[in-house]
């Protein structure tokens, strides 16, 4: 399957890479929200985050850490998003896992808000309990 990301990794398609150990790199995305809108995946080709097996998280978000550091304080962002989109209809369009650094700053006007919505009676608890019971100790 053609896949934009790992040409990345393969050095066959082009990338402005901020960073790349063994199994993480991390790069420009091509189309910013803002300057400095970064990358970070694992090089191995995973569709999403729960197919990231458990051994790579560490070493995957200890790079968006280091990056972060980075955008922020090498653009003086006055903050940041770091975000994951997962499934189509989260808006993911790039099935290999990825996550996103984006520098805000307080002149963006435009906030990551949500359209919230409101719990009925009792379904707060209920809720709560699907997912507990879906956890997979
Ligand atoms: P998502 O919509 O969450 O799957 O994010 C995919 C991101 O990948 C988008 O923000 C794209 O701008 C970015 N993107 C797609 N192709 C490239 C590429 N060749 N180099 C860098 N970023 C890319
Ligand atoms: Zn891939």
């Amino acid at each position: 399957m053609k896949c934009v990301f790992c040409d990345i990794v393969q050095k066959t398609a082009k990338a402005e890479i901020l960073f790349e150990d063994e199994k993480i790199i991390s790069f420009l995305d091509i189309n910013p929200f803002n300057v400095g809108h970064s990358l970070v995946i694992p090089k191995t080709h995973y569709e999403n985050f729960l197919e990231v097996p458990d051994e790579l998280y560490e070493g995957m978000f200890s790079v968006v850490k280091l990056v972060t550091n980075g955008v922020v304080n090498g653009l003086q962002s006055d903050g940041y998003n770091i975000l994951s989109n997962n499934g189509r209809a989260a808006g993911q369009s790039v099935f290999h896992c990825h996550f996103h650094i984006i520098p805000r700053f307080t002149t963006d006007g435009y906030k990551f808000k949500m359209d919230l919505k409101k719990y009925g009676n009792g379904e707060m608890n209920m809720i709560a309990e699907k997912i507990k019971s879906a956890i997979p100790f």
